[in-house]
Order: structure tokens, then C-alpha cells, then sequence
């Protein structure tokens, strides 16, 4: 059976007090409830990542960041490199989430290039692909989805896919209030789990996770994981408030 993992995407809110806050909410969430089917990941901002260490030791919630430099290291101005992000001990890099592709213009080959570093760091990578709205409508939605992984993920070798998790969003499900039905995300998840077979084969199909992302709540968290090839969620404003995040944890476990 696949492990369940929920991963908040913070995006770009919280300062560093309300961001370690947050985190200790959800570390108190958890304490002494024994260990879950539920992995737990906190994608902060990165001015978060180096208290995220010493407030989730031995929690057994990971932590990651949001974007990385495609560059390996040097006169980079602003930017934030791989080995950076490994350095403060977080375990996760978030890739091609689509406000990158959308408003950073990040095309699938630089995105493959900002995976391929990421991994060979020693990072896990959530690689995110979905559909726009027009995609959907026109029954493009296919199509969309296996260039992108094919062009930005399929290069990696099956061993290095071990550290990859995949995350279906489809765009316009994102922060709308939109949610793809579960029949929707099944569809694509087990889309998504055939395309694995056919580059990996089915062993490594079979326990690659395949989240899904797009206005899920706890509400409809339960439904949405409970489809056979839904391995959990990214979250994004829904993992601003502890409450509601770890209820969306409880509903994968
Ligand atoms: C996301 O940012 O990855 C996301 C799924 O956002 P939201 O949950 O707010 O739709």
C-alpha cells in the first residue's frame, strides 16, 4: 500500500513569527498520537526553512521549499540554490507548481533542469503538473499533462525517481474554490500511473505517489483520498490554518 502524504504549500504568506507558529500548531497537532499512514510536509517560505530543523526534530513532519535555483551556484543575484535548501535540513523542493510556470514563465525544460539538480542534491521533489481552464474545456487536458511530465520529469532515472512525488493540480482548481471531482482526479491519477508504467514499468508506477492539488479542503479531503490512485494532496490555502490542514492530514490516514 502507498503511504498517504499531505504537503502544505504556504506560499508566499506568512512572516517568520507566524510561519513558526504555524508550524508549532501543527507539531502540537500531532505530538504523541504515534505514527501515521500520513507523511506530513510544511513547503514554507524559505526564510522559514532553518527554525523549521530545530522545531520539527523528531516531529516526523518534514519540511521543504517552494522553488529552487536552476543553477547549481554562483552570481545568481536573489536566488536560492539546491544545496542551500538541503543545508537546513529540509527534505523537499516543490517543482513547476503552475504559479511558476504561469507568472515565471518556467517552461518544462528548465523545470526538468531545476529537477534533475534538485535530486542529484539529495532533495525529494514534488513535481507538479496540471491543466488551464481552455486545456479542460477543449479535452486537451491529456495531452497537457504527459508533455509535461514527459519533458520535465521523465528524463530522471528510475532510481532517482524514488525521491519524486507527483502532483496533479489542475490550474483552474487552484485557489478558486473549484475542486476537480473525485472521478476527475481518479481519471488523471490513474492517467498518470499509466504514463509511469509506460516510461518506469508498473513496479515503480505502482508506488510512485501521486498527490492531488486544487482547492481541497477538509471537506472534501475524504472523498478526493479516497480514490484508488489519490496518495494524498498539496494543499495551499487551506494550509494556512492549522485547524483545517490537520484535518485534511486526518482525512488521508
Ligand atoms: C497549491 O497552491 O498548490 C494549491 C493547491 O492551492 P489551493 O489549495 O489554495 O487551491
Amino acid at each position: 500500500m502507498r503511504k498517504k502524504i499531505v504537503a502544505g504549500n504556504w506560499k508566499m504568506n506568512m512572516d517568520l513569527e507566524e510561519g513558526i507558529k504555524l508550524a508549532q500548531s501543527v507539531k502540537d497537532h500531532f505530538q504523541g498520537k504515534g505514527k501515521s499512514n500520513a507523511e506530513v510536509v510544511l513547503c514554507s517560505p524559505y526564510i522559514h526553512l532553518s527554525s523549521l530543523r530545530g522545531l520539527l526534530k523528531d516531529s516526523g513532519i518534514e519540511y521543504g521549499a517552494q522553488n529552487c535555483s536552476s543553477e547549481p551556484s554562483g552570481a545568481f543575484t536573489g536566488e536560492i540554490s539546491c544545496s542551500m535548501i538541503k543545508s537546513t535540513g529540509a527534505a523537499y523542493v516543490i517543482i513547476g507548481h503552475s504559479e511558476r510556470r504561469t507568472y515565471y514563465k518556467e517552461d518544462d525544460t528548465l523545470l526538468n533542469k531545476k529537477t534533475t539538480l534538485a535530486l542529484s542534491k539529495g532533495l525529494k521533489v514534488i513535481f507538479c503538473c496540471g491543466e488551464i481552464l481552455p486545456e479542460r474545456e477543449s479535452g486537451k487536458y491529456f495531452e497537457v499533462v504527459k508533455r509535461q511530465l514527459e519533458t520535465g520529469l521523465f528524463t530522471v532515472s528510475e532510481n532517482d525517481l524514488n525521491n519524486v512525488v507527483i502532483a496533479y493540480e489542475p490550474v483552474w482548481a487552484i485557489g478558486t474554490g473549484l475542486t476537480a471531482t473525485p472521478d476527475q482526479a481518479q481519471e488523471m491519477h490513474k492517467y498518470i500511473r499509466e504514463l509511469l508504467s509506460g516510461r518506469y514499468g508498473k513496479a515503480v508506477a505502482e508506488k510512485t505517489p501521486v498527490l492531488y492539488g486544487g482547492s481541497c479542503k477538509a471537506s472534501n479531503a475524504g472523498e478526493l483520498f479516497s480514490m484508488p490512485d489519490v496518495d494524498g494532496g498539496l494543499i495551499g490555502g487551506a494550509s494556512l490554518k492549522c485547524e483545517e490542514f490537520c484535518a485534511i492530514v486526518e482525512a488521508a490516514k
